[in-house]
């Protein structure tokens, strides 16, 4: 992880997921919300990472953009997003995660933000393998965190709320934008995330909760090493504080690891 300013950069979703898992996100979470920036696009990245020449200095400079566009001349807050993907999958972050973001208007409420690094209109950019990467791990892990199920109603696109009023018209009528926009994981309706998008942030999950899994698995085998703990192991099951049977969840390891820890 990189800090310039309020912003922090990671090369990858699992350093991202690292630093967000331990953040303290005090405001109940009920669903992620996608964008593109549509300005800047793809030509204004000028900066593929390498720590070895000036690094992150565009990064740094398209969050400092956005972040001044929506200070000085939209007068928020702060950055309406929480957090960016970029072409060449750097993730950064933006506004506090405890703030509500300015991401679709009067459906802030539990969301969190994230603006996806260019112009996924038809005919325009077309996202590159390791931003898709980056925007499934961000995604993954926001619905990890907060155990959401990835459905179409903790997964929203910006298309699908009339600006105006705040309804949900799912992009088939009102003032709507495009965004996420055409060539976002094959298109910016609600089949298109459920055919596409929906079916891939399953699969990550999946891999994050088999990684959870096994990381439980080796606490608690080393756990376990200690006679004490192997004791109080054997008092729980006995005791009907948890059946052996149910070890093998990932809810239960995780009670088991946090029990075993006091
Ligand atoms: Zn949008």
């Amino acid at each position: 992880m990189v800090t310039y300013k309020q912003f922090h950069f990671f090369e990858n979703w699992k350093e991202f997921k690292k630093w967000y898992d331990t953040q303290n996100i005090t405001r109940e979470i009920t669903a992620v919300h996608e964008h593109h920036t549509w300005k800047p696009d793809y030509s204004y990245f000028k900066g593929d990472m390498n720590p070895q020449i000036e690094p992150w200095e565009n990064h740094d400079t398209l969050m400092e953009n956005l972040d001044n566009y929506h200070e000085l001349a939209l007068k928020w807050r702060d950055s309406g997003h929480h957090i960016a993907t970029f072409k060449d999958g750097v993730i950064a972050t933006a506004r506090d995660l405890n703030w509500a973001p300015a991401s679709i208007y009067g459906n802030n409420t539990g969301a969190v933000c994230i603006e996806n690094m260019g112009n996924f209109d038809r005919g325009h950019d077309m996202m590159t393998e390791a931003q898709k990467e980056s925007v499934l791990g961000v995604t993954a892990t926001i619905l990890n965190r907060h155990e959401l199920e990835p459905n179409t109603d903790t997964i929203l696109y910006h298309h699908w709320f009339d600006q105006d009023t705040g309804k949900r018209t799912n992009g088939e009528w009102g003032n709507v934008k495009t965004c996420p926009s055409h060539n976002f994981f094959g298109g910016n309706k609600v089949k298109d995330c459920e055919e596409n998008f929906i079916p891939l942030i399953k699969q990550k999950l999946k891999e994050m909760e088999e990684k959870q899994m096994k990381d439980y698995k080796e606490i608690l085998k080393e756990k376990t090493d200690s006679p004490d703990v192997w004791i109080k192991l054997c008092d729980d099951l006995e005791n009907g504080y948890i059946e052996l049977e149910n070890i093998q969840t990932l809810q239960w390891l995780k009670v088991l690891v946090e029990k075993l820890g006091n």
